[in-house]
């Protein structure tokens, strides 16, 4: 099979009036066609940055090199035409806030008919077909009625799955989604979760999922990458990382998920604030709040160290494991 998405040393960096932010630092990984990977971590790790830098829509100011390639083909190095021709049928994204994202002044028929259309061969019936399957697909109630919807006519949850719909009516081979459940109450995220797992299972879509509830990760996704500070501290096996972390920020972070009740799944505060990424500390970023912080992780950045079959742990504690 091989992989369909390969990120190799990949750096943003913002140039701003107080300096050059550093907002993705040397992350490394690999995605297999259907693989859900979840990308974790506060809010200010980079994570966005990273979704928004795969399919090159960061603002004016970013700098980025290394490698993303798509299907084998450099995407850093293509046209904004070749992106906006991937970005339509190849790579597509949900985001967060769906209350925005949907054209108030046209139908769902409309707006999914424009999708198909501007990227597909499809005929007038065959869009409209393939409209109504991917409303099921979504389990959209009534899709016949629903094509004649206007946005301000629906939920916020009905409008994330015609979001979802029309992100993956092309069948595309990448879905970015970050924090698409944020924005929506308990019961429809679980909604949207599920259906994301669907999508994998019947279009063979890969997908990153950007999200900082744990419970979400661990229930649908393949592989975990935790980020802080840019960096991806530590990568591998969702269930192996959930039930043997390596690096103490990934120990943090479960051990911030509240154990009892349904609602409370949302990570609570870990000691300590994050880091400015226009001011890192030396060496490792996490030492000031680390419970295991060592003399010397406050001079070097660790390299990524494995710590188990397809793992990695940026972390000196592993020192001594295969770099
Ligand atoms: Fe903690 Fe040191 Fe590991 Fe950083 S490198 S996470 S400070 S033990
Ligand atoms: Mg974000």
């Amino acid at each position: 099979a091989g992989a369909i998405l390969e990120v190799r040393d990949l750096h943003v960096r913002f140039r701003t009036r107080r300096g050059p932010v550093q907002a993705v630092d040397g992350v490394n990984f690999s995605l297999a066609a259907g693989e859900i990977l979840g990308v974790v971590g506060e809010s200010g790790c980079g994570k966005s940055t990273l979704c928004t830098s795969l399919v090159r829509l960061l603002p004016e100011n970013a700098e980025v090199t290394g490698s993303i390639r798509y299907r084998g083909e450099e995407l850093l190095t293509k046209s904004g035409a070749e992106m906006r021709e991937l970005r339509g049928r190849e790579i597509t994204m949900v985001l967060q806030n769906p209350m925005t994202a949907m054209d108030p002044l046209f139908t769902v028929g409309n707006q999914l008919d424009e999708v198909l259309r501007h990227n597909s061969s499809m005929r007038g019936e065959e869009r409209r077909s393939r409209a109504l399957e991917m409303l099921r697909l979504v389990h959209i109630p009534s899709p016949v009625e629903r094509l004649r919807s206007y946005p301000h006519q629906m939920s916020g949850g009905m409008k994330q799955r015609v979001l979802t719909a029309m992100a993956t009516s092309l069948s595309p081979g990448l879905l970015l989604a970050d924090e698409p459940t944020t924005a929506l109450d308990v019961t429809i995220q679980e909604q949207i979760l599920r259906l994301l797992a669907d999508i994998r299972g019947s279009l063979g879509t890969a997908i990153v999922l950007v999200t900082h509830d744990l419970g979400v990760v661990r229930r649908i996704t393949d592989r975990v990458m935790i980020m802080y500070a840019g960096r991806a501290v530590e990568t591998g096996d969702t269930e192996a990382i959930f039930t043997d972390p390596k690096h103490p920020y990934t120990r943090a972070l479960l051990a911030s998920i509240p154990r009892i009740g349904h609602t409370g799944r949302r990570l609570t505060a870990i000691d300590g604030q994050i880091p400015d990424l226009a001011d890192l500390p030396p060496g490792c970023a996490f030492a000031p709040r680390c419970p295991s912080a060592m003399s010397g992780c406050t001079t070097a950045f660790p390299p990524a160290f494995n710590t188990g079959p397809e793992r990695t742990a940026r972390c000196w504690l592993h020192e001594g494991s295969p770099a």
